[in-house]
């Protein structure tokens, strides 16, 4: 008996599927399935808690836990009527890592521990199959010394590959029993040099140091980073599942096997997965030998029923967890297993289609559906395709692993792939196969391409949870790390060459092909129609050109949130007359440059206005300090002081005089519409005039007018006084009338903080939530990824506070600004429009502080949508 009073262990048939905090999502998976008197082998779960408690008094087991384990084996032992040990009768167990996110990165499993000398001369006795025995031991030696004593797996393969060279065989199945026993004991040699210690032989010697192994595993590197990548906390710990053996490598009558009860890539209805006969499950995984597809062990002659029997199986583990689920799963001797079950990860089109689906099938709701895929997920479905138009040279077709195309230059190696990805440049990640070493290359690559391996590999895998492309098991590609090449055929592609790969298709092809613009049709447009039906925040773009107006509505914008008018004088000779305007001496030079941009600005607005038909457009007068138009180099300042007529000295005068110290603090936003009210004036105009033209073709205008930077309702007041005139002016002149706002951005404290003042003049507010996290923090937005990096890091903020919102910070003064200016202004429209009205995070912020609407860049306007639709889905769910 034990004396403390914690249980650390739980027995498979103790557990419950809703434990997964305390089991891991493995644990709970297998006393669900337990539960359910589905055929898993027995075994027990040490829980997270465990972990934790290991952790904290300093690499120790806690009290009772070593007990507690020999006890629930003692179970398992009575329940098969084998021994752990026994040399005659002995009982093997797999110790396998189960956090409560799956995590590649983590130890995974090491199987058929407790073989040593004695017992697998015992178990060859018993079971007659030596070879089969011999088999399993080489394996075990070989997991447990790479994951446990942390040998490089390469001198096991190595020696593997030798030995069959030497007995002039292809195939590991080949080998025979004797050649197996060789290698247990080169195994053993090879361990005891790379390790500096003997392989150990005692059962429970090795039991306690794999429980070690895994809980050590949840503090390697990879496992960190994946932690940070995917923002799981780092203090959940991993639980471990201890679990009676069973053999897919016993004959062809055994096997083993991953499958997902619908396709985890595209989300297509119907068993999707891969078998492997006389095979153990790293085999699989590891994509060493190609497996079958699932489908073809329905006609196996070696396993009658079984595939009935597992579809069958699979089909109740779906209806149960009313989701999409990965299984693995052991044949012996014609015996169907079940080793896990667990939520699939998917990509991004096949959360869609697949939470369609099953609402449409019944099993869910359409809320349940639209919470379902992760609205970042949809990335992968907003991304770009092969043109069809264009012409392809495809080189070789491998498995389409994971959707979506990408173009990028070649690297080998994921250190160089992480080096130059952060470096901006492009780069397909080319390996034979990828381990959880490759992780961080991975990460940075637009794709990975490998030339062995199967749709569960871990490429594969690995890509599609990240949504990235993923071509894999190309076989055709013959790679050569030491020439940094591969070549198929007789054409070779080397390192920084550019190549092409379709994940969707599997192609892989030379040269960079032209993409195009995915649409929202199919189970992605109906996804989106039924977030529509229950959200209740709006969603608008930011856009500043018609081309990009156009792909925001296709994507379901409601109207333009933010049109940034600076961008629009850098086309072309417009900024020979901005830098005219700037440079002017005189108010009257000043108008008369103003005057040439007018027609420029009108166009671009006639072209929003015509593109946003019906819906309103969020207008933002000129922003960005000045020097950002002039020509800073010698060559340019000769070449407008030319084109202008006057002396170069005095562009380069002004360009000094111009100067700013802190720019991001200076001669901005409205303050340059104070100075220069002819500036403001002209923008009106421009507006103006663009409006009642598009009015006249017969479309709806709805303008609305936003002055930056404010800080001081005088500020407002005095730029909404120009364009009220102007408007004014302007409908008179035309005879027209338009409904237009006025109103002002809040991206100062100043304003966050008087916003009942500023909302007596303000019609409307937008959050500019990129500089007021600049101003909220005193952290330039342009300068912060020199140190921000290194907060986020060790956890001095959670996240990059221009990414993703600060909630406790800029939130704060987000709320108070609504409350604020409502109390003046009861049906003040308020808006963002930082970047942070595009991340799914910071939408539901806006909705719970009771936004009108958020905007974003147009590829994010889907996934505001449905962030949108679940905040409100949410709230309803806490309401009830
Ligand atoms: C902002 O500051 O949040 C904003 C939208 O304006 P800009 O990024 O142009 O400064
Ligand atoms: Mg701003």
């Amino acid at each position: 008996m034990t004396t403390t009073a914690t249980k650390w262990v739980y027995l498979f048939r103790e557990g419950d599927g809703g434990w997964r905090d305390l089991l891991g999502g493995k644990g709970a998976g297998l006393a669900e399935m337990t539960k359910a008197k589905l055929p898993v082998p027995p075994g027990f779960t040490i829980t997270t808690e465990a972990c934790t408690a290991y952790y904290a008094s300093d690499r120790q087991f806690p009290d009772g836990l070593w007990e507690q384990v020999l006890e629930a084996l003692r179970e398992v032992e009575r329940e098969l009527g084998r021994t752990f040990g026994d040399p005659k009768n002995p009982l093997l167990v797999s110790v396998r890592s189960g956090a409560r996110f799956s995590m590649p990165g983590m130890m995974d499993t090491i199987l058929n521990l407790g073989l040593n000398d004695e017992t697998a001369a015992g178990f060859a006795a018993q079971t007659g199959n030596p070879r089969f025995v011999y088999d399993s031991y080489r394996r075990f030696i070989q997991m447990f010394g790479k994951v446990v004593l942390e040998v490089d797996a390469d001198h096991y393969e190595h020696a593997i590959e030798e030995l069959k060279k030497r007995r002039g065989v292809t195939l590991d199945t080949e080998l025979t029993a004797d050649d197996l026993k060789e290698l247990v004991e080169e195994f053993k040699a090879i361990t005891r040099r790379e390790s500096g210690r003997d392989f150990p032989t005692d059962a429970y010697e090795q039991l306690r140091m794999a429980i070690e192994a895994v809980f050590r595993s949840w503090n390697n590197r990879r496992a960190i980073d994946y932690r940070n990548i995917n923002k799981i906390p780092h203090d959940l710990g991993t639980a471990v599942n201890v679990q009676a053996m069973v053999f897919g490598n016993m004959g062809d009558d055994s096997a083993t096997g991953v499958a997902f009860t619908r396709n985890p890539s595209t989300g297509e209805p119907g068993l999707f997965g891969e078998y492997l006969v006389n095979a153990q499950g790293e085999d699989v995984v590891a994509g060493i030998r190609t497996p079958k597809p699932i489908n073809e062990m329905k006609n196996d002659p070696n396993l009658p029923g079984v595939y009935d029997q597992f579809l069958a199986v699979a089909q109740q583990l779906e209806r149960h967890y009313k989701d999409m689920q990965d299984l693995e799963f052991t044949v012996q001797q014609g015996r169907l297993f079940m080793l896990q079950t667990r939520t699939g990860k998917r990509t991004g089109p096949a959360a869609v289609r697949i939470a369609v689906d099953m609402a449409n099938e019944g099993l869910i709701d359409r809320a349940t559906a639209v919470q379902r895929v992760e609205p970042a997920q949809l990335d992968q479905l907003l991304h770009p395709m092969i043109d069809p138009a264009a012409k392809l040279d495809v080189l070789a077709t491998g498995l389409p692993a994971s959707p979506g195309a990408a173009v990028g230059k070649v690297v080998f190696d994921a250190d160089e792939a992480q080096q130059l990805g952060q470096a901006g440049d492009k780069v397909i990640l080319v390996r034979i196969e990828t381990s959880p070493e490759d992780f961080h290359g991975m990460v940075e690559a637009q794709a990975i391409l490998t030339a062995r391996g199967g749709m569960t590999s871990h490429a594969a895998v690995v890509a599609r949870g990240m949504g990235k492309p993923c071509v894999a098991g190309c076989g055709a590609l013959a790679i050569d790390y030491r020439q940094q090449q591969f070549s198929v055929g007789s054409t070779v592609v080397r390192k920084g060459d550019w190549i092409t790969v379709d994940g969707g298709t599997g192609r892989v092809i030379l040269g960079q092909v032209p993409l195009v613009e995915p649409e929202l049709s199919g189970h992605m447009g109906t996804l989106m129609q039924w977030a529509d039906e229950f959200r209740r925040l709006r969603v608008r773009t930011n856009a500043d050109t018609p081309h990009d107006a156009q792909v925001a509505r296709n994507f379901g914008a409601e109207g333009i949130g933010l049109c940034r008018t600076e961008h629009m004088f850098f086309e072309g000779n417009r900024i020979d007359a901005m830098r005219e305007m700037i440079l002017a001496d005189s108010k009257a030079e000043r108008e008369a440059a103003l005057a040439k941009l007018l027609p420029y600005q009108r166009d671009d607005f006639v072209g929003i206005f015509r593109a946003m038909d019906g819906y309103p457009v969020t207008i933002r007068t000129l922003d960005p300090p000045l020097h950002e138009f002039l020509p800073h180099d010698d060559e340019t300042q000769a070449d407008l002081a030319a084109k202008l007529g006057v002396p170069v000295e005095k562009v380069r005068d002004r360009v000094e005089a111009l100067h700013e110290f802190n720019p991001m603090l200076g001669f901005r936003g409205c303050r340059l519409g104070m100075q220069y009210p002819e500036i403001t004036e002209m923008q009106a105009r421009a507006i103006f005039q663009a409006a009642i033209q598009v009015k006249r073709e017969g479309r709806s205008v709805l303008p609305e007018i936003m002055i930056p930077l404010v800080g001081d309702v005088n500020e407002l007041e005095r730029q909404r006084a120009i364009v009220d005139r102007v408007a004014r002016e302007e409908m008179a002149a035309a005879g027209e009338q338009i409904d237009y706002l006025v109103g002002t951005m809040i991206e100062l404290p100043r304003a966050a903080l008087l916003a009942d003042e500023i909302a007596q003049q303000a019609q409307f507010f937008s959050y500019g939530t990129n500089d007021l996290t600049q101003t909220t923090f005193g952290m330039s937005r342009d300068d912060a990824g020199r140190f921000l990096p290194m907060y986020v890091e060790q956890k001095i903020l959670p996240d990059d506070p221009f990414q993703v919102l600060d909630q406790k910070g800029v939130g704060k003064l987000m709320k108070m600004g609504v409350e604020l200016g409502r109390q003046t202004r009861a049906n003040l429209k308020v808006g963002i429009c930082g970047e942070h009205g595009g991340e799914p995070s910071s939408v539901m912020f806006c909705h719970r502080i009771g936004l009108d609407y958020v905007s974003a860049s147009p590829y994010r306007v889907p996934i505001a949508r449905l962030a949108a639709a679940q905040a409100a889905i949410g709230e309803t769910v806490r309401d009830k």
